[in-house]
């Protein structure tokens, strides 16, 4: 027997129209690509969007082509991905940081038909225009004034292309089960994969998101995205947002301390979201500087995994709490998220500062285990680690034009790749990516784990460990340490450093001072890189090794 409710798909235009009539006047402000701040408003947003959806509509676009944009967190962006979803289109959100031949694959492989884009990549898409032939038009996020013809011939003005749109337009009225959004994984290994959303899987990922042991947001937060709306959907902010009414501050390419620093503070900022790099860039500022923060209270930080530093400089010098969160471009993305239980909350805030740095717990809507190689599931005893297996209704239970094959197990659930333990208060903390993971004589050494605690040292700004070849371990672990601006120091501090906080048999066997710690296009450190880098390295336990 089926219940007698209402039919009302779960459309993500939905979410817009709710900003608009209950928080209408909300402002959503920008650091503009041409430089000033701008401000707009929920309602002027979706006025301006409806304007596009027509827009498009005209230039040819129908329900279920693919639209891209590959552009800043700005008001504009926002506009651009209202309009195409609410017109049943599909809004694939591109990452600038991918090399162009990667872009290209991307765009290829969906099959783009228009580019929304910034000013900043309009010489990048000009230089591989003979190579995108399903792109028809590009439309660049500025004015007529802005625009210089010569760079991409016939590149169309956004505001001029809004400008031609009516405001009437019928948003939504299709199954809640259509495509609305597409993002592809950066391909850490092979070729990227697209992740491609439903509004069913967008907007109950949005329900998911506003609770409070979430991301807890409410219509008095004023909400800054550092995380980009091509980094997993800005980790589903432009939907939360403006579900819950926040006032959102966009900032556009400029990430760097001292930029977000003052946006943080001339808007009143009470909640924001990055990567750790981000946060150590803000960190450094305002100390260099001695500044204070007087409106943000809380960030959530994932994407890596938050060093202990990050999390006791926000606390003790700033007075603002840290969630950590896990999660994937597969999962929309938002997995499990750090914050206290009952029991957890009633301890003393030394012992919490241990679950803080977890990955933390899932929120209804994600099911998780951990298994071994043979698919047998693991203890929950925060010590045994297994591969990360997640299931529920904002998950891929495929990739984009069946890439991939079949990507989950008979139970319905899909490995993460993650390599993770789970604690009896249902704590995740990830160990590792499988493929990073150092297997030493048998056991696993977690690379994550040593890093967090080496980029702790006063000395260090960045650290990753990585496994080098042993002839008798197979693999043992190497630091490779990016110290601060000016910073001297030795293998033997380092190992100091490390002695009594990890197993004495996970202490690396050597520590490589380096210039540069290269970061992917999500922010991650990029272990594949440094591999190749390392490729003639040999440990100086081997070298040992090999002349006994
Ligand atoms: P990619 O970088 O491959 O495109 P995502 O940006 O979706 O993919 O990143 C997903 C991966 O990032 C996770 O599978 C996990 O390995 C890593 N990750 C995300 N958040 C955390 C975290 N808080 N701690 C450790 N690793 C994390």
């Amino acid at each position: 027997m089926h219940g007698l409710m209402q039919d009302w798909p779960l459309t993500v235009d939905k979410i817009l129209d709710h900003a608009k009539n209950w928080h209408g006047d909300r402002e959503i402000v920008s650091r503009s690509v041409e430089g000033p701040i701008v401000r707009s408003t929920y309602a002027e947003v979706h006025r301006r969007a409806k304007q596009l959806s027509n827009a498009l509509k005209g230039l040819g676009v129908k329900p279920g082509d693919r639209v891209a944009t590959l552009a800043w967190n700005t008001g504009r962006h926002i506009e651009a991905w209202y309009a195409i979803m609410g017109m049943g289109a599909i809004c694939h959100t591109l990452n600038p940081r991918l090399f162009a031949e990667q872009l290209c694959y991307i765009i290829n492989h969906a099959e783009d038909k228009i580019i929304f884009t910034d000013l900043t990549f309009l010489p990048i898409l000009a230089e591989h225009r003979a190579e995108m032939p399903t792109v028809q038009k590009v439309v660049v996020f500025t004015d007529e004034a802005h625009l210089d013809p010569k760079i991409y011939p016939g590149a169309i003005a956004y505001e001029t292309l809004v400008a031609s749109g009516s405001p009437d337009f019928v948003w939504g009225d299709f199954d809640e089960n259509t495509a609305s959004s597409l993002c592809y994984t950066s391909g850490t290994t092979g070729n990227p994969k697209g992740v491609l959303y439903s509004h069913r899987s967008n907007f109950l990922h949005t329900l998911v998101t506003l609770g409070v042991d979430v991301m807890c947001l409410s219509a008095r937060d004023t909400v800054l995205p550092v995380v980009p709306m091509f980094h997993a959907n800005a980790w589903g902010l432009t939907f939360s947002c403006a579900a819950a009414g926040c006032k959102l501050v966009m900032p556009g390419q400029k990430l760097d301390g001292a930029s977000v620093y003052e946006l943080l503070e001339t808007e009143g900022v009470t909640f924001s979201a990055a990567v750790p790099t981000v946060w150590l860039g803000l960190l450094n500022h305002m100390r260099e500087n001695k500044l204070s923060l007087s409106t943000l209270k809380r960030v959530v930080i994932g994407g890596s995994a938050v060093p202990e530093a990050i999390v006791r400089g926000f606390r003790d010098e700033f007075g603002v709490d840290v969630t950590h969160a896990w999660g994937m471009t597969e999962m929309s993305p938002m997995g499990t998220l750090s914050s206290p239980n009952a029991r957890i909350a009633a301890l003393d805030a030394e012992t919490q500062l241990k679950y803080k740095l977890k990955q933390g717990r899932p929120p209804i809507g994600v099911e998780i285990k951990l298994e071994d190689d043979a698919n047998q599931r693991l203890p929950h005893d925060g010590h045994t680690f297994g591969r990360l297996m997640v299931k529920g209704p904002f998950i891929a239970g495929g990739y984009f034009k069946g890439d991939g094959g079949n990507i989950l197990d008979e139970a319905g659930f899909f490995d993460t790749g993650d390599v993770a333990t789970l604690d009896g208060d249902g704590y995740m903390q990830i160990t590792d990516r499988a493929k990073d993971v150092i297997k030493s004589g048998g056991e696993w050494i977690s690379t994550i784990e040593i890093e967090n605690i080496a980029v702790g040292h006063e000395k260090a700004e960045l650290a990753a460990v990585i496994g080098a070849a042993h002839p008798k371990w197979d693999e043992r672990p190497v630091l490779l340490v990016k110290l601060m601006p000016g910073a001297q120091s030795s293998k033997e501090e380092f190992l100091a450093f490390l002695d009594g906080k990890i197993a004495k048999w996970w202490t690396p066997d050597d520590v490589v001072f380096v210039d540069d710690i290269p970061l992917g296009a999500t922010g991650k450190i990029d272990k594949k890189l440094i591999r190749e880098r390392m490729k003639g390295y040999v440990l100086p336990t081997a070298k040992a090794k090999e002349t006994a």
